[in-house]
């Protein structure tokens, strides 16, 4: 059976009307939400067609498209990764989406996704910390205080439950910014002037630097048995944050294991170190976190399915409101073959 006809205007969700749904629904609960959307696609991670990013490398930074499809829509994510650009005045990482119908081939929604990039991602890290962080967790070490960090910290406390922060960034403007934005977060917010310090007493370290180079955040004899890694910011070729021997005490949990091997912390190890699949521990396929002692590292890249759930979020938050506008992005002909004589008709 044929569906109904396609929409020729596709709903649109500017930078404007995304602030606005956050706050609609609330900074913790959105997250909270979008954690349950991705969730659900990954206990069906199966199903999905998956395939490392398409990433173009300049010198300077990656542009990267993100495709997949669950058979009924499908997805894709074009993102760029630039981290000289915050000293040019620009964000180092920006992003916009769309979600299509796979029957149809139209699109159903085109979104900006550098606010949603920034809550997907926490969403993710908050939703992986929940399954594998020690039990208790209220401490968190958030090096690296740039455009992710207040999501990321935002979102260990709405679902992992953490009730302290401790901030460190090579700049101390940075960390100042964000601490004043978390000033009335409910959680207690301690700036610290070294990583060595930032990591004391903290049961989850995250590191969401930004450098294009294979960087060491977090030495060895910085990480004490029983911690969770957070590792966000090492996600190109040649950009990482740990040193390898931390990889080699750690058990492992990543994304998609063919793109994180080449982007991810990983990339320091062969091609056969034992990695688990995040979605695998959701489903109860593999085991998470075995003992208290154990070290456990969630090698975050950011995968396809993220941007796919948190897009089909929005289409089902947008869907009938005045969140979106029309897009008037598909030429629509009334006779679907005479695609000329609606452009001849035009002129007149
Ligand atoms: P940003 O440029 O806004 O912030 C990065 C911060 O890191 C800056 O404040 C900088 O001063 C600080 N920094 C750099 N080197 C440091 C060091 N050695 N020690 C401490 N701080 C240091 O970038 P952002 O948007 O917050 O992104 C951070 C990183 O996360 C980027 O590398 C980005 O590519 C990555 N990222 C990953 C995902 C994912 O899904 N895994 C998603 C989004 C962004």
């Amino acid at each position: 059976m044929p569906k109904p006809s396609a929409q020729a205007f596709v709903p649109f969700v500017s930078v404007e009307n995304m602030m606005r749904l956050v706050h609609q629904v609330g900074v913790e609960q959105i997250l909270r939400d979008l954690a349950n959307y991705i969730e659900e696609d990954f206990r069906r991670w199966e199903l999905f067609d998956k395939t490392p990013r398409v990433a173009s490398h300049s010198d300077v930074g990656v542009i990267e498209l993100m495709p997949t499809s669950d058979g009924e829509s499908y997805g894709f994510k074009y993102v760029n990764g630039h981290p000289k650009n915050t000293s040019e005045g620009l964000q180092t990482v920006t992003a916009f989406g769309l979600l299509a119908d796979v029957y149809t081939g139209y699109p159903v929604l085109l979104s900006e996704m550098t606010l949603l990039t920034a809550l997907r991602t926490a969403a993710t890290s908050a939703l992986v910390a929940k399954h594998l962080a020690p039990k208790g967790a209220d401490t968190m070490a958030m090096i690296g205080n740039g455009a992710q960090s207040e999501f990321q910290t935002t979102a260990m406390k709405a679902i992992v439950g953490i009730k302290s922060v401790r901030l460190y960034d090579v700049d101390p403007e940075a960390t100042k910014k964000c601490a004043r934005n978390l000033e009335d977060s409910g959680l207690k917010v301690v700036i610290c002037s070294s990583p060595e310090e930032a990591i004391l007493g903290a049961q989850i370290l995250t590191t969401c630097t930004a450098d294009k180079q294979c960087a060491t955040i977090l030495t060895d004899n910085m990480v004490g048995a029983g911690v969770h890694i957070n590792a966000i910011g090492g996600d190109c070729p040649g950009k990482t944050e740990l040193a390898r021997d931390i990889l080699t005490r750690s058990t492992i949990f990543v994304e998609y294991p063919p793109q994180t091997r080449v982007e991810g912390e990983i990339q320091q190890l062969d091609d056969n170190h034992d990695v688990i699949e995040f979605w695998e521990v959701l489903t109860g396929a593999k085991q998470g976190r075995k003992d208290e002692r154990e070290i456990t590292l969630f090698d975050s890249v950011g995968f396809a399915i993220e941007d796919f759930s948190a897009l089909r979020y929005v289409r089902d938050k947008v869907r009938g409101s005045d969140l979106c506008e029309p897009l008037d992005m598909l030429a629509d002909p009334d006779d679907p073959r005479d695609l000329f004589g609606m452009l001849h008709r035009a002129k007149a």
